[in-house]
């Protein structure tokens, strides 16, 4: 967890937090130490006492690649507790009655399951973004290695280049799903920095995704104005990106009549490569 209570009950972010001072987890109230602080594998965090446990079963990823999206929200949306019946866990990101899940490393899809349940339930819309990265829960690209262009590419033209464990989601209403990869091509400077890119998904299945077909590539500031998160400049979000696809299409065609269009999903069919599951970088 990147967010304890102190002994009042503050709330205490980890880049705050002083040793030697008393802290507490948010969900159950025993104390927790400062960890992580040298790894490079994980950010550092809080952490149970050893020996402790804590009455939230989920684990949590503790990655850079997640606290660095947690980061980009404003800090009373990190780590809220949301609870029902009594039962309570810590979203990452909780938003204007959204849950946003940051997903690094591996999940049972009877995990999922089980969030989108608890969340739903709780009264919250729920997003996840999943690190389909090499380091995360897989890579997706070009059969042929080569940068995907998701404008162009047809079936079968992407492929998890690296795969743990089977992968799939069952997507009730309410439940949006983001896939994260990196590509260079993009930006045509001479450094040729990585940028984020996120496919929102219609469908998860182990062989097959299918996700949204745009005019525009969804980049990290179109996710964050589609969730509320503040930002500078003028940026689509994620939704208008999609009406001006829809828009596109609609222009291109003669209209003749009442004509509704819908936005195609493009569909991906994956090839799953097994490889042996690498040292799982989990949480608590
Ligand atoms: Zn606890």
């Amino acid at each position: 967890m990147f967010v304890a209570a102190d002994k009042d009950g503050n709330r205490v972010f980890i880049e705050d937090a002083v040793k030697g001072t008393e802290y507490f987890c948010p969900v159950c109230g025993r104390g927790v130490i400062i960890k992580a602080k040298e790894s490079l594998a994980v950010a550092q965090h809080f952490a149970h006492k050893k020996g402790e446990c804590c009455s939230d079963k989920w684990h949590y990823d503790m990655s850079e690649w997640h606290r660095n999206w947690q980061n980009w929200f404003p800090k009373e949306c990190r780590e809220r507790v949301v609870e029902n019946n009594g039962v309570k866990h810590r979203a990452d990101v909780l938003i204007n009655g959204t849950v946003i899940v940051f997903q690094h490393s591996h999940i049972s899809p009877q995990e999922i399951a089980e969030r989108n349940k608890f969340y739903i339930e709780s009264g919250c819309k729920v997003v996840w973004v999943f690190d389909a990265n090499k380091s995360g829960i897989g890579s997706i690209k070009n059969k042929s290695g080569g940068t995907i262009d998701l404008l162009c590419c047809g079936e079968e033209d992407l492929c998890w280049e690296r795969k743990k464990k089977e992968f799939s989601i069952k997507m009730p209403e309410n439940v949006k799903v983001y896939l994260e990869y990196k590509t260079t091509d993009l930006i045509e400077t001479q450094e040729r920095e990585e940028d984020g890119i996120l496919l929102l998904t219609r469908k998860v299945e182990p062989k097959q995704i299918t996700f949204y077909k745009t005019d525009e590539h969804i980049h990290c500031l179109n996710f964050l104005k589609e969730y509320g998160a503040p930002i500078n400049g003028e940026v689509l979000s994620v939704t208008e990106i999609i009406q001006k696809t829809i828009a596109h299409q609609f222009n291109q065609r003669p209209q003749v009549g009442q004509v509704t269009i819908q936005l195609k999903p493009v569909r991906i069919v994956t090839k799953i490569v097994r490889r042996p599951y690498s040292r799982g970088r989990r949480g608590l």
